[in-house]
């Protein structure tokens, strides 16, 4: 019986440890996750830069036309112009179309240069994004193998452990039942030094010489059931 209580808690054990192994790959996949997700929001951002940049420049185009077609028309009227002073409002109207003109183009200039040093930042940003989802995939599929792998060691574990709960005395297997129930796990523990390893607190002349008479007893303090690594049947 203590050997099939020390079986239980070696299956327990590796329960717990499988159960810690996992964690850093679950911290991993979210930490790339988080900083992929940052990423892409920050290339949406950037993208939207662009588009009201491509906008922008789409519309002084159109102003430069309409200038164009602006600028015709006081051509052609000072080919069929008679009065001197016709002439000159005409000549003038020419050169505040020609200021103009300049001015949106000075504004096209800038405009083209925020697009071009904003299309390098979009590639680095594009290639960091790129380069985070293969990792954040990576990642992903480590951790589903990981998760798969562990489900199927828990089975085994689970009816390995169902096996070895069927050889206790139906009163041990129930009570060892009722402590994983009331959230405390692993339920059996290790006495050692004269306490018992599960709560880490000593026990009583009285528990001990129990202990070694019975193979296994109670902690008193947590309630687990208490095995001797040094008692076996
Ligand atoms: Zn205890």
């Amino acid at each position: 019986m203590i050997d099939t209580l020390k079986k239980i808690f070696e299956i327990d054990s590796e329960e717990l440890r499988l159960k810690k192994w996992i964690v850093p790959h679950k911290e991993l996949y979210e930490k790339i996750k988080i900083k992929f997700d940052n990423e892409t929001a920050e290339l949406n951002t950037l993208l939207e830069k662009k588009n009201v940049l491509d906008k922008e420049l789409r519309l002084l185009e159109d102003d430069i036309t309409l200038l164009s077609e602006l600028r015709k028309k006081e051509e052609k009227k000072l080919e069929v112009i008679t009065s001197v002073k016709a002439a000159k409002a005409a000549e003038t109207e020419l050169l505040s179309i020609s200021d103009k003109k300049n001015a949106i183009e000075e504004q096209m200039l800038e405009i083209m240069e925020k697009t071009e040093e904003l299309e390098h930042t979009l590639h680095e940003k594009k290639l960091e994004v790129e380069k985070l989802g293969t990792e954040k995939k990576e990642a992903e599929d480590k951790l589903a193998e990981g998760e798969k792998n562990l489900s199927e060691r828990y089975s085994k574990l689970d009816t390995e452990r169902e096996e070895l709960l069927g050889r206790l005395p139906i009163e041990l297997s129930r009570r060892y039942k009722g402590i994983i129930e009331s959230g405390i796990v692993p339920a059996i523990a290790i006495f050692k030094e004269d306490a018992c390893q599960g709560c880490r607190v000593k026990l009583k002349q009285n528990m001990i010489a129990h202990l070694k008479a019975n193979g296994h007893s109670t902690c008193d303090h947590c309630k687990r059931i208490l095995i001797s690594p040094f008692l076996t049947n």
